[in-house]
């Protein structure tokens, strides 16, 4: 049975892939694909960040977030090593999260107003898509 993956970018009409974004799996291109996925994931933190979600937990590990999401917070990293562990892992507090949201804010409104620039198209919401 052959499964076909490749479909027609929804946003530009190349040749895409089916990717997830958030909830909702779409048919996009790398480059579609790349904006809207940094997009919903800098969205996805700031609305745990909202709902005190990581508060509870006072440091997020490192694994817990997406490649795309590490590599914004470079700077904020520091090493923890667990009781009773040999290696070191890399988390954030919840704090030093709090002291980023600004930066990740306006990094996403930068991110909309490139989205709204490419064919006018909105940028896609979780569950704003049809499943066909
Ligand atoms: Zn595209």
């Amino acid at each position: 049975m052959a499964c076909k993956l490749a479909g027609t970018c929804t946003q530009c009409g190349r040749p895409g892939l089916q990717r997830w974004l958030g909830l909702s799996r779409v048919p996009l291109c790398a480059t579609c694909y790349g904006l809207r996925a940094l997009r919903t994931d800098i969205k996805l933190l700031l609305q745990a960040l909202d709902t005190d979600e990581h508060r509870e937990k006072d440091v997020i590990l490192e694994e817990n977030l997406s490649p795309r999401v590490r590599l914004l917070l470079t700077s904020s990293w520091r090493l923890l090593r667990p009781e009773g562990s040999a290696a070191a892992v890399r988390c954030l507090s919840a704090a030093s999260l709090e002291r980023e949201a600004p930066r990740l804010r306006s990094l996403m409104d930068e991110l909309d107003k490139q989205l709204q620039g490419m064919k006018g198209i909105p940028p896609a919401e979780p569950g704003g898509f049809d499943a066909g």
